[in-house]
């Protein structure tokens, strides 16, 4: 199956904004990927190969990384933390050839979640860090139980601590993404108004939040502008969520004799 992933590639240039070194990353062509459907909180769910194993870019030589969107979007200040932060410590390690493992995508995740951390960014970018790393866990474990034979160590605990992981980063996502929504313009996350309001009330959803999740959907309901494809997925998520709240009520009336 990586072998398949190769064809798919291919080595794209970059000069990191940090050391002003020049190397390349494993990039994806145009058309190389096939999604099959998006999740109720947006999650791509391809046919083959998983794009999300991607998105990050990860200079070898000072340790910085970020997902592309943002990787070149670095002031002086930020460059001069992640050297500081991250450069002095980092021991320098040989870039990975060939396709990426589950594994490594997400260990490149994490150095980018660190990176994130350390530069001082805004919160759109921490909340997409750590929906993107959520989303990958979340096919990871998909796949993981689908073909238990490409990996190592695939067992049921395995694949529940990959989506237990999942949802920890998802709930951190949604606390810095609604933070977001108060503070910044509008694309944010390359997301215009009613397609973010979307995301931000399903990830409410999963953080629990139900009251803030109706709130921001009766938004989205109501728009002219929203797509039918959102508003059906909209109509499907305020059924989940009066589904939780329903179950909640029962939950807390008195027990009958
Ligand atoms: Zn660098």
């Amino acid at each position: 199956m990586l072998e398949e992933e190769e064809k798919s590639l291919f080595d794209k240039r970059f000069v990191c904004p940090c050391c002003k070194k020049e190397f390349k990353s494993k990039h994806v062509k145009s058309g190389g990927v096939k999604l099959d459907h998006t999740e109720f909180d947006l999650r791509p769910v391809y046919k083959g190969m998983d794009g999300l194993k991607y998105d990050v870019i990860f200079c070898h030589n000072c340790g910085y990384a970020a997902l592309e969107r943002y990787f070149n979007e670095i002031r002086p200040a930020q460059i001069k933390n992640i050297q500081e932060e991250v450069t002095s410590k980092y021991k320098k390690r040989d870039a990975i050839e060939g396709p990426y493992s589950y594994e490594y995508a997400v260990e490149r995740y994490k150095i980018a979640l660190y990176c994130t951390i350390r530069k001082v960014t805004t919160a759109s970018e921490m909340g997409y860090v750590c929906l993107k790393l959520s989303w990958l866990l979340q096919n990871m474990a998909d796949n993981m139980k689908k073909n238990p034979k490409e990996f190592k160590g695939a067992t049921p605990e395995k694949i529940e601590e990959l989506r237990k992981q999942a949802d920890t980063y998802e709930v951190k996502s949604y606390n810095v993404m609604y933070k977001a929504r108060m503070e910044e313009d509008f694309p944010i996350c390359g997301m215009d108004e009613i397609t973010f309001d979307y995301l931000v009330s399903a990830l409410a959803y999963k953080a629990e939040k139900y009251d803030i999740a109706s709130r921001l959907l009766s938004t989205v309901s109501s728009s002219r502008e929203a797509s039918d494809r959102l508003k059906n997925k909209a109509y499907d998520l305020k059924q989940m969520i009066s589904k939780k709240v329903k179950e909640q009520k029962d939950g807390e009336e008195p027990l009958k004799p």
